[in-house]
C-alpha cells in the first residue's frame, strides 16, 4: 500500500462511519453491515458479522442443520435393522 492510499483510506475513515467485523476482523464501512431492530431499546443496530460473513455464517447453520437432519434421519433407518438384528 501506497502513502496515498494509505492517506486515503484514513480520510475515508474520518468521513465515514465504520466498524470492525466481528468474524473477518476487518475494517468495514457501515453500510456492509446488516441493520436489526432492537424492539426493546427502540434502536437500530448493525450485526457484528459483516454481510459477506453473515452470509457464510448462515450457509455454514444451514449446513450443520441439515447434517443434523441428514443424521436423524440415517438413525431412523437404521434403527428397524438394529431391531431385526436383536430379533
Ligand atoms: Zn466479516
Amino acid at each position: 500500500m501506497t502513502d496515498f492510499q494509505l492517506n486515503l483510506n484514513i480520510n475515508n475513515n474520518l468521513s465515514r462511519k465504520t466498524k470492525r467485523c466481528a468474524r473477518c476482523k476487518q475494517e468495514k464501512p457501515l453500510d456492509e453491515f446488516y441493520p436489526h431492530y432492537n424492539k426493546y431499546r427502540h434502536k437500530y443496530y448493525r450485526t457484528s458479522y459483516c454481510k459477506e460473513c453473515m452470509k457464510e455464517y448462515r450457509r455454514q447453520q444451514y449446513l450443520k442443520h441439515k447434517r443434523k437432519r441428514l443424521e436423524k434421519a440415517k438413525e431412523y433407518v437404521k434403527d428397524p435393522e438394529i431391531k431385526k438384528e436383536a430379533i
